[in-house]
């Protein structure tokens, strides 16, 4: 069935972040030190219907940096680049079980990424923009997620700097994905794309806008400009149905009954096909790195608006 009408969703919008905000649960990231200094009592939701109606509730205009949220738009991006057969082929759809920073990943599966949504895959991908040298690839990813949310995103320089000086991990990981043949050119260039890519700025409002043009078939619902094509939407849909929610993507998918992503620094991208996006933002995390009242704003609104695509009626 359709949303309800406007001033149902409003309502149930302000329910939801009136819900949760006083839920004191989980850890803010801190293996970033810039992370660490979020305020843990910032909540914001927001809802974009595919008609351009918006609801905001909460710190819905408080930005932070996207994160692993980046991921499912630059897969996007990449995906209408290349076509599903290459990306498939090179990068894979499935989820690993294993935490986002997962060298062992790799190793187990013989080099292959597997799993777009978490650092491996996403590397991978990102090493796929087009382009030949890292600004030309830059700025594939920063002008099309810009066009996902509907205006000009800019990097946090602290955050980015921070990320960059801490971000070992990420570079041994891109260093095995080059041993593999995973990876063309300078992988080292591809994890500072990777780690600006990270360091973009947006508020829960501007999630809920690019979580709707996914929901829009590639429509950017309040722009109107065309972003990818539909069948990249149903594909990235696809793969972040079984793997958006880090290795609790089993956990969401049944509670919530949606394709999402989050990213360690608090937020949440979740979308209803053919109907709305949802941000969220919260920095308090599970053990898993998902934001724990953003999870539980989105498992409220998934069932207050029929959103389970699971559901028959
Ligand atoms: N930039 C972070 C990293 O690569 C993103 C992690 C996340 O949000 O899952 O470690």
């Amino acid at each position: 069935g359709a949303l309800p009408g406007r001033d149902d969703v409003e309502s149930l919008v302000l329910a939801a972040h009136d819900r949760e905000r006083d839920l004191r649960d989980g850890e803010v990231a801190d293996y970033i030190p810039e992370l660490a200094t979020a305020d843990p009592s910032l909540f914001g939701v927001a809802v974009v219907e595919v008609d351009g109606g918006t609801h905001d509730a909460g710190d819905s205009r408080h930005r932070f940096t996207i994160q692993s949220i980046s991921k499912a738009f630059v897969y996007a991006l990449v995906c209408a680049a290349l076509g599903h057969e290459e990306v498939l082929e090179r990068v894979g759809v499935n989820n690993t079980g294993l935490p986002f920073n997962s060298v062992i990943a790799v190793e187990l599966n013989e080099g292959h990424p597997m799993n777009p949504m978490v650092n491996a895959g996403a590397l991978a991908t990102t090493a796929l923009a087009p382009g030949g040298d890292p600004e030309t690839k830059w700025a594939f990813i920063v002008d099309g997620l810009s066009a996902f949310a509907g205006r000009p995103l800019e990097v946090d320089g602290l955050v980015y700097a921070s990320e960059s000086a801490t971000n070992q991990r990420n570079k041994a990981i891109a260093r095995l994905l080059e041993s593999y043949g995973r990876i063309e050119g300078n992988p080292l260039n591809v994890v500072d794309v990777y780690t600006r890519q990270c360091a973009l700025l947006v508020d829960a409002h501007d999630l809920a806008v690019m979580g709707a043009t996914l929901a829009d078939g590639g429509v950017n619902p309040v722009t109107g400009e065309r972003v990818v094509p539909a069948d990249v939407c149903r594909d990235t849909l696809a793969v972040l149905a079984a793997t958006g929610l880090y290795e609790r993507s089993g956990e969401w998918l049944f509670e919530i009954g949606l394709p999402g992503k989050s990213g360690v620094s608090g937020g949440i991208v979740t979308v209803s096909p053919g109907k709305a996006g949802i941000g969220t933002f919260s920095p308090p995390l599970d053990p898993a790195g998902n934001s724990v009242r953003g999870q539980r704003a989105t498992a409220f609104l998934s069932r207050s608006l029929g959103l389970n695509v699971f559901a028959s009626a």
